[in-house]
């Protein structure tokens, strides 16, 4: 599925949207340039999850966890990490193969511990169609 975007308002609906279908046991794939919208996405996504506290990238944490919405929220922002084993010190299994919900931004620096069933959501710049014109491609992988 191709959405296309005009603005950070867009971006946000359309997180809010998936945020709202999530399911339990749920992984979302984020990938996109530094500055693309990721966590835009990604705020919308906890508001779709009934989150209500402020959500920033967990960048120096890797791992940041919302216990306040509909179900758990586990948002991982991997683009610091050093190698994969950084991930088994933070028990991210627990959190793939939870109960709750992960969005993991800069998914495709740790492809090889990602689970085989994921909704991957690229988001991408067009210059050619306006300076807040984003293309996001979400894919699930079943
Ligand atoms: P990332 O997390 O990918 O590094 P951010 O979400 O922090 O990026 O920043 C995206 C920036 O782009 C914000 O300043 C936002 O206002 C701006 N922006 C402009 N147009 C859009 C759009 N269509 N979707 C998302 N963000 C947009
Ligand atoms: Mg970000």
């Amino acid at each position: 599925m191709v959405w296309e975007t005009n603005g950070p308002e867009e971006t946000f609906a359309l997180g809010k949207e998936l945020g709202q279908k999530a399911k339990a046991g749920d992984v979302y794939c984020l990938n996109g340039d530094l500055g693309v919208g990721k966590t835009v996405f990604t705020q919308g996504f906890a508001s779709g999850l009934g989150i209500e506290g402020p959500v920033n990238s967990p960048t120096f944490t890797i791992l940041q966890e919302y216990e306040d919405g509909r179900l758990p929220l586990y948002h991982f922002d991997v683009y610091r990490i050093g190698d994969v084993e950084e991930m088994d010190e933070i028990g991210y299994e627990d959190c793939f193969y939870g109960e709750g919900v992960c969005l993991i931004e800069w998914s495709n620096l740790i492809e090889e511990i990602l689970p085989e069933k994921v909704t991957s959501i690229g988001i991408e710049k067009d210059l050619s169609k306006g300076f807040d014109y984003r293309r996001i491609v979400v894919e699930e992988r079943i």
